[in-house]
């Protein structure tokens, strides 16, 4: 069985053509795709009767994932979606909408997961202490965003913006990941702007080395947490060869190739990296760099570690800024439901 959302529009192209059918009907299996969330080939209903059933005969099919729960956080601006895959297993995927300026529409941001647990075993972060299950397949990751456009359409509203922040490190599951970041990005298929997408690594040095030779326009966000390798290690024990001299070289690689500025990820967390003393260490790293950093407050998590005290947030932010390093504090929306990164499946995965 072949997903049809896995399938590129020049496959597509090449599939109808096998299909013995006008080129035009690539065009319409997208629109139906892309437009109409359909449930299964058959509900295809602009595509003739035999066209659908030779889809089927040749084994290709939609329908990857489906919703089993479902939290929205109390003003309504954040929602989890617990989705089971065909194989039984459980992903997360978080809709972050933020509304502004009294416009109409908000900016909606779907957060997926590229994959089942993670092989990174950052301390701070429940996927990672779930250990790594599976790879998802590009069909799932499109799945995930499929699934939120389909609620906000019946709003009138769409997604504007994707990050790839949810469970499991995207750059090790690189082919997967482009080729959901390729669907998702096409005039032809679902057609999100490719400067509305954000990619975050904790460091997979090869992935970032790739990313920047692909003709994608995608922002990228290394996950750092620490401005020395010691303090690394004891956040992100698998970081290996790679230390914070070499990620922050390739802020300024991937920069100088796609001339997008990479965003560094900084995980607060309380008496372990967030003194000032830290925070100038930081600062002295980043001078002059250009990479802007988003400093993130831990959710807590299994790991019982702590979101520190905001007077220590401010304080470490204020000692950045001195420095001229760019930086905001992004406090993680939907901490109630548990929308940090494997939280909410950690705690539903006994309920189904
Ligand atoms: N594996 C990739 C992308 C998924 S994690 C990466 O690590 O970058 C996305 C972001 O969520 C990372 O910056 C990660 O550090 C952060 N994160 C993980 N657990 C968290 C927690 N408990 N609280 C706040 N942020 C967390
Ligand atoms: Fe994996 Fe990212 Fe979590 Fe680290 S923070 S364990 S890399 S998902």
């Amino acid at each position: 069985m072949t997903d049809l959302y896995r399938v590129l529009p020049d496959e597509m192209d090449e599939l109808v053509k096998t299909l013995r059918q006008p080129r035009y009907r690539a065009d319409q299996l997208l629109q139906a795709l892309y437009r109409e969330s359909p449930k299964d080939v058959s509900s295809m209903r602009q595509l003739p009767s035999d066209m659908r059933d030779n889809l089927s005969a040749v084994g290709y099919a939609v329908g990857s994932a489906s919703e089993v729960h479902r939290v929205v956080s109390e003003d309504g601006n954040t929602t989890k979606l617990l989705l089971k895959l065909t194989d039984g297993t459980l992903v997360e995927t978080v809709l972050m909408q933020y509304r502004s300026g009294g416009k109409e529409h908000p900016r909606s941001t779907v957060c997926v997961s590229t994959q089942v647990g993670c092989a990174m075993g950052c301390t701070f972060c429940a996927t990672g202490q779930m250990g790594f299950e599976r790879n998802l397949k590009a069909e799932e990751i499109v799945a995930q965003v499929l699934c939120f456009a389909s609620i906000l359409r019946e709003r009138g509203e769409h997604v504007t913006n994707l990050v790839f922040m949810g469970m499991g490190e995207p750059l090790a599951n690189y082919t997967e990941t482009i080729r959901a970041v390729r669907i998702l990005t096409h005039a032809r298929a679902f057609g999100l702007g490719q400067r509305h997408i954000t990619i975050s690594t904790v460091g997979v040095m090869q992935g970032i080395d790739k990313l920047a030779e692909e003709d994608l326009q995608v922002g990228l966000a290394i996950s750092l947490h620490a401005p020395n390798d010691k303090l690394r290690k004891k956040l992100v024990p698998t970081a290996g060869p790679n230390s914070v001299g070499d990620l922050i070289a390739a802020t300024r690689s991937y920069f100088k190739k796609t001339g997008r500025r990479v965003t560094l990820e900084y995980a607060m967390i309380g008496g372990v990296n967030d003194s000032p003393e830290v925070a100038a260490e930081l600062a002295a790293l980043l001078k002059g760099n250009g990479a802007h950093v988003n400093l993130i407050p831990v959710n807590q998590t299994a790991g019982g570690f702590e979101r520190p005290k905001w007077k220590r947030i401010t304080e470490f932010e204020r000692i950045l800024k001195e420095s001229d390093v760019s930086c905001t504090v992004r406090v993680e929306k939907g901490s109630e439901i548990s929308a940090a990164c494997g939280q909410l499946r950690t705690d539903m995965a006994k309920n189904f």
